[in-house]
């Protein structure tokens, strides 16, 4: 057993860090840019990381500063897991403070920032000083998508690494050694999530899951009518921000009241005087997740739709790569006569197209239509 246990597919970048942690190789580098597909394990890895260096023998997986960095208790391990789109520069300070102090069991302070994509402009700056004039035992441990998602100039002083996509068969042992899933169940969610680890781990155990995604899938046969578009539009973004907000009112209430506790609300004693402000600070806060996760459902419906136009393209020209979506066979095959190579690739741009305006917060039904208009048989 050892911390590197769930990194699935990664032998490569195991190697790399299980090396750097044991003082081999390279000298150690105190800022590192973990990149790869989602669901690949960025922050798995840097988390294992973080284990190794902090554990006596390198990571072995048992010992306590193993279990609390794994687990986020650690108390020289920090996490940043943001919910917010962006992670703005008083946050970054709180950082950069922390990095500065030194380690108070452990080996080394490690600051782990598993989306550094959403540093906004200013909170990058701040990162930077603190790159450029590192503790000696401070570690940053960066993750972002891809190397261009991180400015150049924090690019620049880090190490990099970067984790493969692991292929269907690895994903698809994991879910049936780890999780115990059945093993038809774990192949069909692990090539339904081409390589996400996660997702496919919720396919696998979520039946709502996979009705959702069955429903996008039947969604490019429909889109016959300007109508029809609309109508698709709607009820993709109504889903999203349904999910989104039963994921988190449970979440949302709890917070409150935490926070009303430690207000004073319910006791006789006298309200802090800023506690109006603080309550909206958090329902600002939760208002701001639920429009990330929104965005990310979004996101899921996008990538499923990617793979039914890739598809229709492989169908199109006549390779032999089995489908991912074997399910839809009959419709892709059928949609693949009706058009040709060159209007698909048009449409897989629109689904990128879509991707970028949710990303520059275009509100997300107009996206969408645009998308389903886009996506239409000759309207
Ligand atoms: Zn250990």
């Amino acid at each position: 057993m050892s911390v590197w246990d769930d990194l699935v597919g990664q032998e490569a970048a195991v190697a790399v860090l299980s090396r750097a942690a044991a003082g081999q190789g390279h000298a150690m580098s105190h800022a590192w840019l973990i990149t790869g597909p989602p669901g690949s394990g960025r922050s798995n890895a840097a988390r294992a990381f973080a284990a190794a260096l902090e554990c006596d023998r390198g990571g072995c997986g048992v010992c306590s500063s193993c279990r609390t960095a794994l687990s986020g208790a650690h108390p020289d391990v920090t996490v940043v897991r943001t919910e917010q789109l962006s992670i703005g520069v008083d946050e970054v300070r709180t950082l950069v403070r922390r990095a500065s102090m030194s380690p108070t069991l452990g080996h080394r302070q490690v600051l782990v920032v598993e989306d550094a994509d959403r540093i906004t402009e200013r909170g990058a700056d701040a990162l930077l000083k603190a790159i450029e004039e590192p503790s000696p035992r401070t570690v940053w441990l960066l993750c972002a998508p891809t190397p261009d998602d991180v400015v150049a100039t924090i690019r620049s002083r880090c190490r990099q690494l970067h984790l493969a996509t692991p292929t269907h068969a690895a994903v698809a042992r994991l879910l049936v050694e780890r999780d115990g899933v059945d093993p038809a169940m774990a192949s069909f969610a692990a090539r339904a999530a081409q390589g996400h680890v996660g997702r496919a781990r919720h396919l696998a155990r979520d039946e709502a899951s996979r009705i959702r995604r069955r429903e996008v899938l039947q969604l490019p046969p429909q889109l016959t009518s300007l109508g029809a578009c609309l109508r698709a539009a709607a009820n993709v973004v109504t889903a999203s921000a349904e999910e989104a907000i039963t994921s988190t009112t449970e979440r949302d209430a709890h917070e409150l009241a935490e926070l009303n506790e430690a207000l004073g609300f319910g006791t006789k004693g006298a309200r802090p005087r800023n506690a109006a402000s603080q309550v909206k600070d958090l329902e600002d806060q939760q208002k701001a997740r639920v429009k990330r996760l929104q965005r990310d459902g979004l996101d899921r419906v996008l990538s499923e739709l990617t793979t039914y136009y890739r598809d229709i393209l492989a169908v199109q020209l006549g390779t032999d790569a089995p489908l991912v979506n074997v399910e839809q066979d009959a419709a892709i095959r059928t949609l693949a006569r009706r058009g040709t190579p060159a209007v698909t690739m048009r449409r897989l741009d629109a689904i990128l197209a879509a991707r970028t305006a949710l990303e520059t917060n275009v509100a997300p039904l107009l996206a969408m239509e645009a998308l389903f208009i886009d996506l239409a048989e000759a309207l």
